[in-house]
């Protein structure tokens, strides 16, 4: 057993890091500010293959592994966890689906350009009446002639707004049940399909969140991604590459609130001493200390069983669970740690705060994962 990273994975998270502090981190506060998707940053790291790290280099990709593509997820959202996201869910969701159940014609047309970070995708599931419960679902697609047509309504899509090739899911045979979703490609522009506002959040801000409605949307026959009715098994595979993306995202957020508390801890000066002296604030970094670790070794573990070619369905709950309620935990600490200035606009804490409420609740809530887990333990 080996607890390091290969010198390539060394070396791209720190190219990583190098770019997010030169590019990220000057701008993460005002972007979160104004809500404002960074379409310069995305041009950067389109230019820099960042937008495709596992995926092979015949499709655009820079052909690395997936615990490269997480470590770029982790820099990321250890400076602005919206970047890191958009991101997480453009690579880990939209680009996987595409590249594990599309045609080569498909992979040739939309995949290598959101690879090569050209085109921006996005994952279009939950509606308003089907969050956890996605066999709620009532968006439909009826063959007619050589397309399918789509009606429905669909919610909180990331990249709605600003999004390129949607993947979005609608029942073919409602009667079929869990064999009776598909799963289409949708390019922007296409008539029918309609981008909402940018909904306003309490974090992740500058990730662009909306609405999209669907009427009378034709979709040609050959924008069916996979085969029809495979729809779920296919959005519950796409989870489990997401969620091992949004650990990441958690990992980087409790890595940043640690540096944050540190730094202000030694700095801060109360009753003649800097308050890291005092114990009751020490452990509150100890314990954040330790749950970053194991937060990021469940993380790696579950990216790196993928690499395997194994099973890391089970791995990727647990290390969303885990992570994500231990961004929550810590970044209540870190705020804690800043006392009244945590709370002010300005420190990072207060933004790393809001921010690590989402990773409880997207791409399953830890209620969700919980449902996972015990499902595979207590089979
Ligand atoms: C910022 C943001 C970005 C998102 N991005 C996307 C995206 O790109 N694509 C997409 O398709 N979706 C996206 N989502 C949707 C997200 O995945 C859902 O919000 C999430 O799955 C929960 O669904 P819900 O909000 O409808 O909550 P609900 O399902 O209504 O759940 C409400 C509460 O009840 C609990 N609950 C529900 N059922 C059970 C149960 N059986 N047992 C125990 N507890 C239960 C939940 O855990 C939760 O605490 C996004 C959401 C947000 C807020």
């Amino acid at each position: 057993m080996e607890f390091k990273l290969t010198e390539e994975q060394e070396l791209i998270r720190k190219n990583m890091r190098e770019f997010a502090d030169k590019y990220v981190e000057p701008i993460a506060a005002e972007i979160d500010e104004n809500s404002r998707h960074p379409a310069e940053v995305f041009k950067l790291l389109a230019e820099g293959d960042w937008m495709g790290i596992p995926i092979p280099g015949e499709y655009g990709g820079a052909g690395a592994d997936y615990l490269t593509h997480i470590l770029a997820v982790e820099e990321l959202s250890r400076s602005c966890a919206s970047t890191g996201f958009t991101v997480s869910i453009h690579v880990g969701i939209a680009c996987m689906l595409v590249l594990l159940n599309g045609t080569e014609e498909q992979k040739k047309k939309y995949l290598t350009p959101m690879a090569k970070g050209e085109k921006l995708g996005a994952f279009v599931l939950t509606e308003p009446g089907a969050g956890t419960d996605v066999m709620a679902a009532t968006t439909t697609a009826v063959l007619d002639g050589d397309a399918y047509v789509l009606n429905g309504t669909k919610t909180f899509t990331s990249n709605g707004p600003t999004g390129d090739f949607y993947m979005v899911f609608a029942w073919t045979d409602k009667a079929a049940g869990r064999k009776g979703m598909s799963c289409f490609i949708i390019p922007r522009g296409t008539p029918g399909m309609t981008p909402g506002e940018h909904f306003r959040k309490m974090g992740l801000r500058s990730s662009q969140t909306s609405e999209m409605v669907f009427k009378d949307c034709r979709v040609p026959k050959e924008n069916l991604l996979g085969k029809e009715g495979a729809g779920l098994v296919m959005a519950m595979a796409g989870f489990d590459h997401g969620r091992v993306g949004i650990a990441a995202q958690s990992v980087g957020i409790i890595q940043a609130a640690l540096d944050e508390s540190i730094r202000y801890s030694k700095e801060r000066v109360q009753f003649g001493n800097p308050i890291s002296r005092n114990q009751a604030i020490s452990w509150m970094i100890a314990n954040m200390a330790t749950e970053l670790q194991a937060a990021r070794f469940l993380t790696y573990h579950a990216a790196w069983l993928k690499d395997q070619k194994q099973g890391f369905s089970k791995e990727a709950a647990m290390a969303k669970l885990f992570a994500s309620e231990a961004a929550m935990r810590h970044t209540i600490k870190a705020v804690q740690i800043h006392g009244g200035y945590g709370y002010c606009k300005g420190a990072k804490v207060e933004r790393l705060f809001r921010d690590a409420k989402i990773t409880e609740i997207y791409e399953g809530t830890s209620e969700a994962q919980r449902m996972v887990i015990s499902g595979n333990v207590l089979r």
